[in-house]
């Protein structure tokens, strides 16, 4: 056996022998006493070596280890008000696992950050301090609570093509890839295979998966490659989607802090169980509050300033509704010049949208043709509204958004573990 335990589990050994692993994260000598800080994921352990009983050899052995090499101790724990975790394990036994080189590309236990660059070139050191992997921690947490709402109301989780054959929205956000002789692109979302399975009867259906977007901007917000969370229900109108879309978000975030309370706080952030429902704003309703404020014509999305000074006025999660209908896709359901659509937005940041869509064949088609799309090419989505397609609506969630949101980092790439940028293929 490798280990007896985590550095977690420790300090309820006192007086026992237990074996502790991982990474030596700072050596401090002091004479004949020195101290080991041991760290793995669950965090630190203080090795206290005493020369007269570990041995003179040893002792320098230890104490020149390299930070960051992986070491396991063999020791008796001891309860102590001295050290400042409260605890202290006594060596009598150290194996060297695996030796780190010096100097480290990212120091570990350095307290300023390195900058973004340096990160992610060296991300497997950068995940090792704990704060980055708070990150990611409250990233699980939160998508374990998604998935518990949704699976709790009866969805199915499903999976569905990555490599297509025809742009979910047409548009220039696309990545060719080759298929064989053929031309194909990654799937920039899962709306139109979501919709053909309510045809397919499936009711209720959620899908966890990569999206891909070859958005050329380079924003704080936008990644090419991100998790997309994607709900779509039958029977179901904009309403019934926002109110299963505002509990699961009240899940996630009550997992987040029952379950990692200690990252969020590593993280310097203090969150509540939000209440729901969320405040409905309409898109008419914003611009109400906009106005004096911010020029912007009827009809127009909401600019990058728009949504801050909103943000400013509604300082919480809420939605906007009912949108000018040339602002939302072909697919979604109109109600006169207007789509019952929605936006989910935390301040001034959109977290998802989603719409009741339109189930109607003969208007689907008219829709399409008029945002300047070809339903000859759209034929394998469209048969499905021809034989039976029951009223449905859905929603899509960008989880890097949502963890951005909650872990309160302001780069999207601090919430994926190898982000895919512009410029960045590797790692
Ligand atoms: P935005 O206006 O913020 O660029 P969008 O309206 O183009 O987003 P949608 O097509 O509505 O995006 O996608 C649904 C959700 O997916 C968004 O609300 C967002 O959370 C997430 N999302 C979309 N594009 C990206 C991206 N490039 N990187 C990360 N998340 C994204
Ligand atoms: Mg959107």
């Amino acid at each position: 056996m490798f280990r007896t335990c985590t550095t977690q589990d420790a300090k309820n050994f006192d007086g026992k022998e237990v074996k502790v692993c991982g990474w030596v994260h700072d050596i401090r000598v002091l004479g004949r006493i020195a101290f080991i800080i041991l760290r793995d994921r669950y965090g630190f352990a203080q090795l206290t070596l005493i020369k007269s009983i570990i041995g003179k050899e040893n002792f320098k052995k230890y104490t020149k280890l390299t930070r960051e090499s992986v070491i396991c101790a063999r020791g008796k724990v001891q309860l102590t008000e001295q050290a400042k975790l409260g605890f202290e394990i006594l060596p009598e036994e150290i194996n060297v696992l695996s030796v780190a080189s010096a100097p480290l590309p990212l120091g570990v236990a350095d307290k300023v950050q390195a900058d973004m660059e340096t990160r992610i070139e060296n991300r497997f050191l950068d995940l090792r301090k704990p704060e980055v992997l708070a990150v990611f921690r409250v990233r699980s947490a939160l998508l374990q609570g998604m998935r518990d709402t949704l699976i709790a109301h009866k969805f199915i989780e499903v999976h569905t093509p990555k490599i297509v054959a025809t742009a979910t929205e047409g548009g220039t956000e696309l990545f060719p890839v080759k298929y064989f002789e053929k031309d194909a692109y990654l799937n920039q979302s899962p709306q139109l295979y979501k919709q053909i399975l309510m045809g397919a009867g499936f009711d209720r259906v959620f899908e966890i998966a990569p999206a891909f977007r070859a958005e050329e901007h380079n924003t704080t917000r936008h990644l090419n490659e991100f998790i997309s969370i994607d709900a779509e229900l039958s029977f179901a109108n904009d309403e019934d989607a926002m109110q299963i879309l505002e509990e699961a978000i009240q899940n996630a975030i009550r997992y987040a802090v029952e379950r990692e309370g200690d990252a969020l706080e590593l993280l310097g952030m203090k969150w509540e169980v939000p209440e729901i429902p969320f405040r409905r704003v309409t898109y008419d309703e914003a611009l109400e509050l906009l106005s004096g404020e911010v020029d912007m014509d009827w009809g127009e999305d909401f600019s990058t300033e728009a949504l801050k000074v909103l943000g400013e006025k509604i300082n919480d999660f809420y939605y906007i509704t009912r949108w000018p209908l040339e602002t939302k896709p072909f697919y979604v359901m109109p109600d006169g010049d207007k789509a019952l659509a929605f936006d989910l937005m935390y301040r001034d940041k959109e977290l998802s949208s989603g719409a009741q869509r339109n189930h109607n064949y003969e208007s689907l088609v008219q829709n399409m043709r008029a945002k300047g799309l070809n339903p000859d090419n759209f034929e394998f989505y469209l048969n499905a509204f021809r034989y039976g397609m029951p009223p449905h609506a859905g929603w899509g969630l960008g989880l890097e958004r949502l963890v951005m949101i909650i872990t309160g980092v302001k780069n999207i790439r601090e919430c994926v573990i190898f982000p895919r940028d512009r410029t960045r293929l590797v790692p």
